[in-house]
């Protein structure tokens, strides 16, 4: 068997092996499966590549986008290694002839996208001697990631139809559960995991709250000044804000370029080449760009808009200095761009998880404590001090010692076997007596009433921290209950000691002002509440063009203070909410309550839920949307899992059969363009198509148990 360093050697020019290689290419050649975590850059593609040149057979590479495939099978033809690509942009010809050279034997990898894998895999199974398979991008098969794409759960059928061949699962971005789930997904076999380090302590980082117009442009021109030579990105959130930044920036006289996928891909083409070329001082772009670019000197990020959730985020500042000197990233955040962001979420179709992730994000922007932390323990790495390369790190805010603080709550939480949400750990340690934590014996517990000194407000905070810092961790997949880390045991037991950032009350919603311009009252967490609540009027009365009092009455609100219902239905016995308003405010108000109690916003699956039993009796997706005040589209997102989980089988009233027979057409012909088409030609919109696919599934898995 040819060595792998000689490979390394020959193919590549390297000496050495970066971390994580080589146990993940010898576990492959093992025959084992893998799920490989690495930071963009990190080095994946030689750990499928190396292997696919060294074992028998063929390799089968799994990747969405074509561009990504063409940029990497080029490179590797130019270094003399038999690869290829099969998509929809080349000749059929040529697709049909490199499979037959790799049934021959003469082809060492293939790059597939999951779409046309499904139509080709009969045939690769058959014929082809696949050496291993290797699934790049494996987050989106996940529905807890933030990239979910329904083709990717196709590909559970790699081991059943190769059920001795290794498979690799990589992904540069996965939160904890996402990666517990890719292995779930693809059924891989007590997989070796390898979950690289996502420091990258060379970008630092900030956050500018409420920068104002002016203020951006000229943060963003000292940058390009600042590093005049090199370039920078500056993402916006939607088409046309990244265009009116590129107006502002031209206008300036600096060498800016838009790019969005809104523009032809020939334009989009030519504006990656110049950017690459270092013909550009910035693009600003949404988050089309940047995709599969490896240029090394990208000095720095901006994000004149917040993202979605920390995953996006952290992958965007990671294009940044991947040579591994000295970048910035920027965050610019106001509370505006939030409201816009749940507006998407709303229409996403998932909406409690992504929610859940766009909540995350804004804490991180509203962070008090050192930002790296809080990236580095999303992605359960945990660190015990700070990086002091961030704002944070940089002009600390008041520290206070939290060894005490923390080792309360952390007992509280261990001596109920982590089976609660910080709403009650908090109660707990603030000996409250409500009915629940009573019935539940919790009184009796030796922690009860332990942190009477603080108001819940200031246990929000500092559990808040706790979590960010990394000593507890919330179980998402379980009811959003805290659980202690490794780090957590320490503090508890005593042998690390932490430093908290002193409460400050916050208004809803925008940053902490310096201390040193504004000194706000305190407020008391009944006023905050109460606060948070107007707040949310506001932003419904505003959108819907009506009085606030229309929406509730201050008395109303007040109620919600006093009783501050958790569920909808304690939500429906406060006085002033009648059932219409119920069912038009009733989850933003509840939402609100929650957060401020350190719950998720909605309950997982409630929503869903809702639309399935709506739909069974009678009502239309049309119907269920106006009553529950959601898009269609997100009402066809639910309804779309439940085909998936065999819950729903009437499928013509969720897709004509003319459509049905257009959408699965249009796949075959053209299977990476297929949206784009169907939109366009046939003014069929993604969520339809989305549930014709799920009927097929279900097609699929139906007549696979005929046979
Ligand atoms: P990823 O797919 O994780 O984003 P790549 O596989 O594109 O990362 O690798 C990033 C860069 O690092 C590439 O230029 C690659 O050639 C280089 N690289 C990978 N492994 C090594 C190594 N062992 N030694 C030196 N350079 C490496
Ligand atoms: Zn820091």
């Amino acid at each position: 068997m040819t060595d792998k360093l000689s490979v390394l050697k020959k193919y590549y020019g390297y000496s050495s092996f970066r971390p994580g290689q080589e146990e993940i290419i010898d576990n492959t050649l093992s025959g084992r499966d893998s799920v490989v975590l690495m930071p963009t850059g990190g080095g994946k593609s030689l750990c499928y590549q190396i292997p696919a040149l060294i074992m028998p057979g063929c390799a089968i590479v799994v990747s969405p986008l074509i561009a990504l495939m063409i940029d990497q099978v080029q490179p590797l033809q130019a270094n003399g290694i038999p690869a290829a690509a099969i998509h929809s942009n080349q000749d059929e010809h040529d697709n049909q002839d490199i499979l037959y050279q790799a049934i021959q034997g003469k082809i060492k990898m293939i790059y597939i996208s999951p779409e046309r894998l499904m139509i080709e895999m009969p045939l690769i199974a058959e014929r082809v001697n696949v050496s291993f398979v290797a699934i790049d991008e494996a987050h989106c098969i996940s529905q807890w990631g933030h990239d979910f794409r329904p083709v990717y759960t196709n590909l559970k059928v790699i081991k059943q139809m190769l059920p001795g061949v290794a498979i690799m699962a990589l992904t540069a971005t996965a939160d904890r559960l996402t990666r517990s789930d890719i292995a779930a997904a693809l059924s891989l076999n007590n997989p070796f995991m390898w979950i690289g380090s996502f420091d990258r302590p060379n970008i630092s980082l900030s956050v500018l709250s409420d920068p104002g117009k002016k203020n951006r442009l000229r943060i963003i021109s000292s940058l390009i000044q600042k590093y005049h030579m090199d370039s920078g990105i500056v993402y916006c959130l939607s088409r046309k804000k990244t265009e009116e930044m590129h107006k502002a920036l031209a206008e300036l006289g600096y060498k800016s370029i838009c790019y969005h996928a809104g523009l032809p891909p020939q334009i989009r083409e030519e504006a990656q080449k110049a950017f690459v070329n270092g013909e550009v001082q910035v693009v600003c772009a949404t988050i089309a760009f940047g995709m599969g670019i490896d240029k090394s000197n990208i000095r720095w990020v901006v994000h004149n808009n917040i993202p979605g959730n920390i995953e996006s985020y952290y992958q965007e500042i990671g294009r940044a200095g991947r040579d591994g000197l000295p970048a910035e990233a920027i965050l610019f955040y106001n509370f505006a761009d939030i409201i816009t962001r749940r507006s998407f979420v709303e229409d996403s179709g998932q909406r409690e998880i992504n929610e859940e992730k766009l909540d995350l994000m804004q804490r991180y922007a509203e962070a008090s404590v050192c930002r790296r932390r809080i990236l580095l323990s999303y992605f359960s790495e945990e660190r015990n001090c700070d990086c002091g390369n961030c704002d944070n790190c940089r002009n600390p805010r008041k520290k206070i010692d939290g060894t005490i603080y923390a080792q309360k709550a952390l007992s509280a939480i261990v001596r109920i076997n982590a089976s609660e949400g910080m709403h009650t750990i908090i109660d707990i340690l603030r000996a409250s007596t409500r009915a629940e934590i009573i019935q539940k014996g919790y009184h009796k517990i030796k922690t009860y009433g332990a942190g009477r000194e603080l108001y819940p407000m200031e246990w929000n905070s500092y559990m808040l921290q706790m979590i960010q810092l990394g000593l507890i961790e919330v179980a998402y997949e379980d009811n959003f209950h805290l659980r202690p880390t490794e780090y957590g045991m320490k503090v508890l037991r005593g042998q690390e000691r932490i430093m908290l950032s002193a409460y400050e009350p916050q208004k809803y919603g925008s940053n902490r002002k310096k201390s040193e311009t504004i000194s706000k009252p305190r407020l008391t967490p009944d006023e905050q509440l109460m606060e948070n609540l107007k707040v949310m009027r506001k932003e419904i009365s505003q959108k819907r063009g009506i009085a606030d009092y229309m929406i509730f009455s201050d008395a109303t609100l007040t109620d919600m203070v006093k009783r501050r219902p958790k569920t909808i239905d304690e939500m429906s016995r406060i006085s002033g909410v009648s059932e219409l308003k119920l069912a038009a405010y009733g989850k933003d108000f509840l939402g609100v309550v929650r957060k401020f109690l350190g719950l998720s916003r909605t309950e997982i699956g409630t929503s869903q839920k809702e639309s399935l039993i709506l739909f069974n009796s009678g009502m239309t997706p049309e119907e269920i949307a106006k009553i529950k005040n959601v898009t269609v589209s997100t009402v066809y997102g639910h309804l779309t899992l439940w085909i998936d989980d065999d819950k729903l089988t009437d499928f013509r009233r969720l897709v004509s059969s003319k459509d049905y027979n257009t959408i699965l057409n249009e796949f075959t012909k053209d299977p990476e363009n297929a949206y784009v088409n169907l939109k366009e030609t046939y003014s069929i919109p993604p969520h339809i198509i989305r549930a014709a696919q799920a009927e097929r599934r279900w097609h699929n898995r139906n007549s696979n148990d005929l046979k």
